[in-house]
């Protein structure tokens, strides 16, 4: 069975799905655990997959992007999330942080920053977390401050997705002290060997290894005021609208590690033998699978209609911080459901089961961990 079937994906996304899928099994698959095991980044495999028109696909067209929507994105990382996960965040993450620029910043900084990475001549990151908080997005304390024609930023990010490895990062710094804590933060571009700025990579993590993240330090680093991002004090409300297509993806991200988590507990059931029968016989191991099918299913298809209502501006926060939780946390029970099935074999560092185990213990946080989602959708249920 496919579990990432076409049905719930609309029209026009199938095409990148399947171009996802075919890249998936030729080029993430055959090295989803070496790559684990050797926790390096996959530098072959993401330029594999910029060759491929599978990287930055989301910009626009006329800088060099294929102008992909949010149902694009997302069935472009189920594929790449069942195949691995830490291999697929650093395909996905290559151009994370444009997203904003491109919707706030000015015609010179799309020309400036974004066609390099359409063009897949560079690779970008979005630097908010900090080593003291994550989730409070209006307690983040990296400052900002002007000085003639430059922004002098100061203090430390910490988890940001290739600040090592990225050209260039758009920087979310505190830039006021007013009482309303929101309109405090603005956002930045900031080009990664900038004097000022250093980053090296946070210790060795125990899932999602073939991605990389690092713990970045301001000190006195100085960039053009022309590298404002929008409005000065409009980063939060910024980041959270952004946030609800990443959320929408996010989910994705725990769909395809769920697929994967229920292919691995499928074929072992059927092949383990035990009291002279395959152990997919005992109705007990039956109920199991039957509750992992139900529980995707279900995910996937709020999955898919919060893609949908985030594409249409319809209540986004609300739906996408619905499936990001619903979907991460499938994928949670999945994994835990089919290490039990697989026995003691299930802890084989090398197992995909064993893998997918430890990957999925990230989607339930990044991007908001879900108690922060669950906030977000007791706040926003239509009332
Ligand atoms: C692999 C990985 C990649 C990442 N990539 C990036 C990146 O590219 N850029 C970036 O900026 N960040 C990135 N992050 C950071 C991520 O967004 C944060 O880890 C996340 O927002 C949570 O922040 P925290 O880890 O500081 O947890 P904290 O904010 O310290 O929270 C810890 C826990 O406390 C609880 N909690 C906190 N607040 C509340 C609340 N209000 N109500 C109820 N419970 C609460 C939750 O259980 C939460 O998990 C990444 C993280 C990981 C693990």
């Amino acid at each position: 069975m496919d579990l990432l079937d076409e049905g719930p994906v609309p029209e026009h996304a199938r095409e990148a799905k399947a171009e996802a899928r075919a890249f998936a099994e030729a080029e993430i698959e055959p090295v989803a655990a070496e790559k684990f095991s050797s926790g390096e980044y996959p530098w072959d495999v993401l330029e594999a997959a910029m060759d491929a028109g599978l990287v930055a696909a989301d910009l626009p067209e006329e800088l060099g992007g294929r102008g992909f929507d949010v149902e694009q994105i997302l069935a472009i990382g189920e594929e790449f999330f069942r195949a691995d996960a830490g291999i697929g965040l650093t395909l996905m993450l290559a151009s994370f942080g444009c997203e904003l620029v491109e919707q706030y910043g000015t015609e010179e900084q799309h020309e400036q920053y974004l066609r390099p990475v359409a063009q897949n001549d560079q690779i970008s990151g979005l630097a908010v977390s900090e080593p003291d908080t994550g989730s409070d997005l209006a307690g983040m304390t990296t400052s900002a401050e002007k000085d003639g024609d430059e922004w002098v930023l100061n203090g430390e990010k910490y988890w940001v997705g290739n600040a090592v490895e990225a050209d260039w990062l758009t920087v979310y710094a505190k830039t006021g002290d007013r009482d309303d804590r929101y309109g405090n933060y603005s956002l930045f571009i900031v080009e990664t060997d900038s004097e000022g700025y250093e980053a090296e990579h946070i210790p060795e993590k125990m899932g999602m290894r073939a991605s990389k993240q690092g713990h970045i330090v301001f000190d006195d680093c100085r960039v053009p005021e022309a590298n404002l991002v929008g409005t000065e004090g409009g980063g939060f409300y910024a980041l959270a609208d952004f946030f609800n297509h990443g959320r929408v993806v996010v989910g994705g991200h725990g769909l395809g590690l769920a697929a994967a988590a229920i292919e691995e507990a499928e074929a072992f059931v059927h092949e383990r033998e035990g009291f002279g029968r395959t152990i997919n016989e005992f109705q007990a191991v039956q109920h199991i699978l039957a509750d992992m099918q139900t529980e995707f299913q279900a995910a996937r298809t709020l999955n898919w209609r919060a893609a949908r209502q985030v594409k249409e501006h319809d209540n986004p926060g609300y739906w996408a911080a619905m499936a990001k939780t619903k979907s991460t946390e499938t994928a949670v029970d999945a994994a835990e459901r089919s290490m039990q099935l697989h026995g003691g074999r299930s802890i084989f560092a090398d197992r995909r089961i064993s893998r997918v185990y430890r990957d999925v213990r990230i989607p339930v946080i990044y991007e908001g961990a879900n108690e922060i989602q669950r906030n977000l959708i007791y706040r926003q249920t239509p009332r």
